[in-house]
């Protein structure tokens, strides 16, 4: 059975969130590309085995982040612990985490069944979570589709209107 206290999973949630609460404020690209590299640096730390390979890269804005985070710990730890017993699962290595269609798509090789169905529930709760900011959201059509919030599908809209 899932284990969902595993420590490594709040701490990865825990820092991630803070990343999007950090966000949040004003700030100018640059720091924002830095927080941007501090999520897949710290992913890349915590799961050295996941992303031991080459990969392209993490695509999407940072209100998927915390669901990548979670994802990468159940991952990991169902990997783990499945080693420990007789069953042997085939570390899982990312090859490409992005966003496309509007849907968390989150590519990789080795694991098992029961990963299959983590990566299936991870695209689901993403599809409802604003890609900006995490809040509840759904598909938006227009121009390109996105999963968004009111506030962030409004914003889109307005800039749309502006032409910027
Ligand atoms: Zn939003």
């Amino acid at each position: 059975m899932m284990e969902w206290n595993n420590p490594a999973m709040i701490s990865a949630l825990d820092q991630a969130a803070i990343a999007i609460t950090a966000k949040e404020l004003p700030m100018d690209q640059d720091l924002e590309y830095q927080e941007y590299d501090a999520f897949v640096k710290q992913l890349e730390t915590t799961y050295p085995q996941m992303f031991a390979g080459k990969y392209g890269g993490i695509e999407c804005a940072a209100g998927w982040w915390p669901i990548i985070a979670s994802l990468c710990a159940s991952i990991q730890h169902h990997v783990d612990w499945k080693n420990r017993q007789s069953d042997a699962v085939p570390q899982v290595t990312v090859t490409q985490i992005k966003e496309k269609f509007g849907g968390l798509r989150f590519y990789y090789d080795g694991g098992d069944d029961e990963i299959s169905g983590m990566v299936t529930m991870a695209a689901a709760w993403a599809s409802h979570a604003c890609e900006e900011c995490g809040a509840s959201g759904v598909l938006r059509h227009g121009g390109w589709l996105k999963t968004l919030c009111n506030t962030h599908h409004n914003l889109r809209e307005s800039r749309k209107q502006s032409g910027v």
